[in-house]
C-alpha cells in the first residue's frame, strides 16, 4: 500500500496531485527549486525539500537528486506529474531500480511511444490509422523529394523524438523541402539530442481530438471518451472541451475503440491519451500517446466523475480497475482554458512578474487548478501556464455562458495574462457554434487581437485610480445619501465595481 508520495513536479499540477494525496490519506512530499522555495505545492505537502537551483536541468529534472530525497523522506512511490521527467523511460527504471513504485506505466511502453516512428509502426501493426507518411528521412535529396510527391504536398517535417510542437515544419512546395528538413533535423538536435525526422501527410483543416485511457496491472484498459483540443496557438493547445463538439457518437465509438487498442498494443498501465488528428470528413488517425497524465484532464473528471489521479495511484498500487468500461458514463459539458503568463499581442511571449492582485472566480459549476497568489514572483525559468479554469454546464451553450463568466470575474495583475483573449474566444461565433479546427485562431486573427481597452499596467493603474477615487469621494456621497440609509450599500458598490485593495 502507497503511504507517501513524492511529487517530482512543481506548479498547478504538483499541487494538484498533492489535494488527491491528502484526499486519500497519503502523505506527500514536494520538492522545489530555489526560486520555487515558497511556492504553493511546498505549502500544501506534508513534507518540502530543496531540490536545487532554478534552472530545471539541475532540479526537476536531477534525478540522482529526486531519488536521493526520495531515499531520504521515506517515500514508497513518485508521481511525476506530465512535462519534465514524466515521460522519461530511464527515470521509471531508475525509480524502480531503486525499489521504489512509479506511478506511470512500465518504461517500455513509454519508450514505444516516446518515439514518433516506432509508435507509428507500432499501430500500423495494430490496426490503428495513423497519417499517410514515411520512415525516418535520410539526407537524399531526391529520394525525400519522391517520397513527399507519393505523400502529396503539402506535407509535414516531424522530429521522431518530438514534443512541444518542436522539430516540426510545414513545408508546400517541392522547392522548400530540402531547407526544411535541414532546419528541422538541426532543431530536432537543439531540443531532444536526436535528429531523426520523417514526413507527413499535412491534414487541411484538422481536429486535434484525444482519449483519455486507464489501464491496471490486470489486463484490463478502458477509456474515459474525447477531448477536443483544437483550439491551438503555436500547434499548443490553450482551450478544450468535452464532448467533442465536432464527431458523430458513431466515430466517437470508432475513435475511443482505436485508442483502447492503441494502449493494448503496448501493455499500457496507468493514464495515457492517445491523439487523434480527425480530418473534415471524420476520418481519423493515430498523431501520439502520452503516456502521463495530461494538462487537460480535469474535464474528463468533470464530466465522467472519475478522480485520474486517484486512479493512478490505485493502479501503481496493483489495485484492479474498479470500473467496467460501460459504468464510466458521461455527463455534460466541461471547458477548460489554460491562463497563461504571457502576451497575445506579441507572439504570446512569455513573461515573468510579481502578481499584483489575483480574484479568481467561483460559483456554480467552476474549478480553478492554480498555484499563484498575491506576491507570487512569476519566473522565466519554467512553462508560463499560472493556472486552469475549468467549468462545467449540463450543456455546452450554457457552458459557454458560463466561461465568459468565470473569465469575466477572473483579475490578475502584475503579469500580463492572457485572461482577455480567452474571453475574446468564448465570444467568436465560430468557437460559440463548435464549427473550428486547428486553425481557428489564425482564421479568427483580427477578431481575436483587437486591441483591449485597458490591460496589464493600465489595469494596475485604472485600480489605483479607483483607489484615490473612493479616499476623496466616498465619504462624500455616503454623506450625502444619509437621508436613506438602505442604498449606502447600493452606492458604494456604484462607486466601485470591486476592491481593489
Ligand atoms: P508535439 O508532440 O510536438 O506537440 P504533435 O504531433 O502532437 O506534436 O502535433 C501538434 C499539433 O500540430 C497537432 O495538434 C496539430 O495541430 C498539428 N499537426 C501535427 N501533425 C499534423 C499533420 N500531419 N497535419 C496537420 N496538422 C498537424
Amino acid at each position: 500500500m502507497i503511504k507517501k508520495i513524492l511529487v517530482a513536479n512543481r506548479g498547478e499540477i504538483a499541487v494538484r496531485i498533492i489535494r488527491s494525496c491528502r484526499e486519500s490519506g497519503i502523505k506527500s512530499v514536494a520538492i522545489y527549486s530555489q526560486p520555487d522555495r515558497s511556492s504553493m505545492h511546498v505549502r500544501y505537502a506534508d513534507e518540502a525539500w530543496s531540490v536545487g537551483p532554478g534552472p530545471s536541468g539541475q532540479s526537476y529534472l536531477n534525478i540522482p537528486k529526486i531519488l536521493e530525497i526520495a531515499k531520504n523522506s521515506g517515500v514508497d512511490a513518485i508521481h511525476p506529474g506530465y512535462g519534465f521527467l514524466s515521460e522519461n523511460a530511464e527515470f521509471a527504471e531508475r525509480v524502480r531500480k531503486a525499489g521504489l513504485i512509479f506511478i506511470g506505466p512500465e518504461a517500455d511502453a513509454v519508450r514505444a511511444m516516446g518515439d514518433k516512428m516506432k509508435a507509428r509502426e507500432l499501430m500500423i501493426k495494430a490496426g490503428v490509422p495513423v497519417v499517410p507518411g514515411s520512415d525516418k528521412l535520410t539526407d537524399n535529396e531526391s529520394e525525400n523529394l519522391r517520397i513527399a510527391d507519393e505523400i502529396g504536398f503539402p506535407v509535414m517535417i516531424k522530429a521522431s523524438a518530438g514534443g512541444g510542437g518542436k522539430g516540426m515544419r510545414l513545408v508546400e512546395k517541392a522547392g522548400d523541402l530540402a531547407a526544411a528538413i535541414k532546419r528541422a533535423k538541426s532543431e530536432a538536435l537543439n531540443a531532444f539530442g536526436d535528429d531523426s525526422v520523417y514526413m507527413e501527410k499535412y491534414l487541411k483543416s484538422p481536429h486535434h481530438i484525444e482519449v483519455q485511457v486507464l489501464g491496471d496491472n490486470h489486463g484490463n484498459i478502458i477509456h474515459l471518451f474525447e477531448r477536443e483540443c483544437s483550439v491551438q496557438r503555436r500547434h499548443q493547445k490553450i482551450v478544450e472541451e468535452t464532448p467533442s463538439p465536432f464527431i458523430s457518437d458513431e466515430i466517437r465509438e470508432k475513435m475511443t475503440k482505436q485508442a483502447v487498442a492503441a494502449a493494448a498494443s503496448v501493455n499500457y498501465t496507468g493514464a495515457g491519451t492517445v491523439e487523434f488528428l480527425v480530418d473534415a470528413d471524420m476520418n481519423f488517425y493515430f498523431l501520439e500517446m502520452n503516456t502521463r497524465l495530461q494538462v487537460e484532464h480535469p474535464i474528463t473528471e468533470r464530466t465522467t466523475g472519475v478522480d485520474l489521479v486517484k486512479a493512478q495511484i490505485r493502479i501503481a498500487n496493483g489495485d484492479p480497475l474498479p470500473w467496467k468500461q460501460e459504468e464510466i458514463r458521461k455527463s455534460g459539458h466541461a471547458i477548460e482554458c489554460r491562463i497563461y503568463a504571457e502576451d497575445p499581442e506579441r507572439n504570446f511571449m512569455p513573461g515573468a512578474g510579481t502578481v499584483l492582485h489575483i480574484t479568481e472566480p467561483l460559483g456554480l459549476g467552476v474549478r480553478t487548478d492554480g498555484y499563484i497568489y498575491e506576491g507570487y514572483e512569476i519566473t522565466v525559468f519554467y512553462d508560463p501556464l499560472i493556472s486552469k479554469l475549468i467549468v462545467w454546464a449540463q450543456t455546452r451553450e450554457e457552458a459557454v455562458q458560463r466561461m465568459k463568466r468565470a473569465l469575466y470575474e477572473y483579475k490578475i495583475t502584475g503579469v500580463k495574462t492572457n485572461i482577455q483573449f480567452l474571453e475574446r474566444i468564448m465570444k467568436t461565433p465560430d468557437f460559440v457554434d463548435g464549427k473550428y479546427d486547428t486553425h481557428f485562431i489564425a482564421s479568427n486573427e483580427d477578431y481575436l487581437m483587437q486591441g483591449d481597452e485597458c490591460t496589464g499596467e493600465c489595469e494596475d493603474l485604472a485600480m489605483i485610480m479607483a483607489y484615490i477615487e473612493h479616499q476623496s469621494h466616498t465619504d462624500k456621497r455616503l454623506r450625502f445619501n444619509t437621508h436613506n440609509r438602505k442604498s449606502n450599500w447600493k452606492e458604494y458598490g456604484r462607486i466601485h465595481r470591486f476592491n481593489p485593495f
